[in-house]
């Protein structure tokens, strides 16, 4: 997917012709002016729903929504490289992203726009305040004996094609948008996401513990003009987007960042990227007010490591997408789901028939996951690694100590939300992440003990190859 700008890059290549291989590790000037040739285009669009929808992130919701605090928004960032690499960012207010949308965008992007799926990449800020997407009768909202009709899914099904159809919009439009732009990152932090695995007698419990860890980074990427003006700036926060539980659309903490960042900066667009957060809440919740101070308290982040020095971010950008199989512990039998079927919690009653119908359909449960990673390196600068699921804190701690030479900014909640992804500690700690909310999904139960490394080992090799031959 290379294009060259003939009349910017014909001297480089004539001279990198030339040049011989110890030249090319010191850079030439041309190559390092290229490296710093960056085309930028940005685009948003409304995606809170027309209608009153039932509403996602809670299976106890009693009713559907009843207006809005604020617009949910859909944003693209389009980025080339001098080289004409072209790789675009899509964030959305939403609870996730299915992975029926991911595959439904990759195929659309890669035939309109001849982007390729690995280019693509698609972050949830995972509000609890948006619709439910994707429902079937086999999820948990969809099952009609916790309150979704089938107009209600057929509702839902109709909002996940029209919110498709303007996300591909969004990624033409942002493409169109390209212009001339110059690529900076900086980080700083923000205090109110909290570790929320408690340790009680009786197993771990969703409740504020101050000595459990956490990713308290805000990283920024900014893109400025060639003059110097702020066009756009994407932030990341390791965070459930959980303050509130209303049946109002809104963004939560991140919505008002976003809200926030733009109001102060009015030419620039916001764009907000989940992180590590599957393990973490904004404490303390539950009250508007503090939804908004969440969300000042991260733009204020923002705002602080706007005005610290950046460090400029080159190409050539390098995109990798790849599958790992991911092993599910030894599922339930027959017998044990059958007994858990007449079970007098709903949960694991529904859990029990969705996994026996399973058996029914195709003779067996399955016991692997296919599991997207992704892997965004600009030049040697930034590795943007994208981890699909509610992914937990440790993976990102983990990875940004071990990738040593370049900025590392980790992203979960990316190409496809599915549940919980815990590390290898959390595994074997149990509780809500560890496997216990496999019960609100339709996967058979606990990931196996090689979850953390066969994701670890993979973003390693995917980072390798990712590096500029400098670096290997
Ligand atoms: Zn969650």
């Amino acid at each position: 997917m290379r294009r060259t700008d003939k009349n910017i890059l014909k001297p480089c290549w004539l001279l990198l012709c030339v040049v011989s291989l110890s030249c090319l590790t010191t850079r030439p000037p041309c190559v390092r002016a290229a490296e710093q040739q960056w085309k930028a285009g940005v685009a948003s669009i409304v995606i809170t729903p027309k209608d009153s929808m039932w509403m996602a992130g809670y299976a106890a919701r009693k009713g559907p929504s009843e207006g809005k605090v604020h617009d949910l928004w859909a944003k693209a960032l389009a980025l080339e490289d001098a080289y004409g690499t072209r790789t675009v960012i899509v964030t959305v207010d939403l609870i996730g992203i299915p992975r029926p949308t991911r595959e439904w965008m990759e195929e659309q992007v890669d035939a309109r726009f001849k982007l390729p799926p690995a280019a693509l990449l698609l972050n949830a800020s995972h509000t609890h305040c948006g619709p439910v997407i994707r429902e079937t009768r086999y999820s948990i909202y969809g099952n009609t004996v916790y309150g979704l009709s089938p107009e209600q899914i057929e509702q839902s099904n109709r909002y996940v094609e029209d919110l498709q159809r303007k996300m591909l919009r969004l990624v033409g439009r942002a493409l169109d948008n390209l212009a001339p732009a110059r690529l900076g990152y900086t980080h700083a932090r923000a205090g109110f996401a909290m570790n929320r695995r408690s340790k009680t007698e009786s197993g771990y419990r969703i409740n504020p513990n101050p000595d459990g860890p956490v990713d308290h980074d805000v990283p920024v990427l900014r893109i400025d003009s060639p003059d110097g003006k702020l066009r756009a700036v994407m932030f990341g926060y390791a965070c459930h987007c959980t303050t509130m539980s209303f049946n109002k659309f809104c963004g939560d903490y991140a919505g008002f960042a976003q809200e926030y960042v733009q109001q102060a900066h009015p030419d620039a667009t916001a764009l907000f990227i989940a992180g590590c957060g599957g393990d973490q809440n904004p404490y303390p919740r539950r009250e508007f007010d503090y939804c908004q101070q969440h969300g000042r308290a991260l733009a204020n982040g923002v705002e602080t490591a706007l005005s610290s020095q950046a460090k400029t971010v080159r190409g050539p950008v390098k995109a990798l997408l790849e599958t790992v199989t991911l092993e599910f512990a030894e599922p339930p039998g027959r017998e044990q789901l059958r007994e858990k079927a007449k079970s007098s919690d709903k949960y694991d009653r529904r859990h029990a028939e969705v996994l026996l119908d399973e058996l029914k359909r195709t003779g067996k449960i399955g016991k692997t996951y296919s599991y997207p990673v992704q892997v965004l390196r600009f030049g040697d600068d930034l590795t943007l690694v994208a981890l699909a699921g509610e992914v937990v804190v440790d993976y990102s701690l983990r990875l940004k100590a071990e990738i040593a030479d370049s900025a590392v900014w980790v992203a979960g909640y990316s190409n496809d939300v599915f549940g919980y992804v815990p590390s290898l500690r959390i595994l074997q700690e149990g509780g809500y992440e560890g496997g216990g909310a496999m019960r609100y999904t339709q996967l058979p139960g606990p990931f196996a003990p090689s979850v953390e490394e066969l994701i670890v080992s993979r973003v390693h090799e995917m980072v390798d190859k990712a590096r500029t031959p400098a670096r290997r």
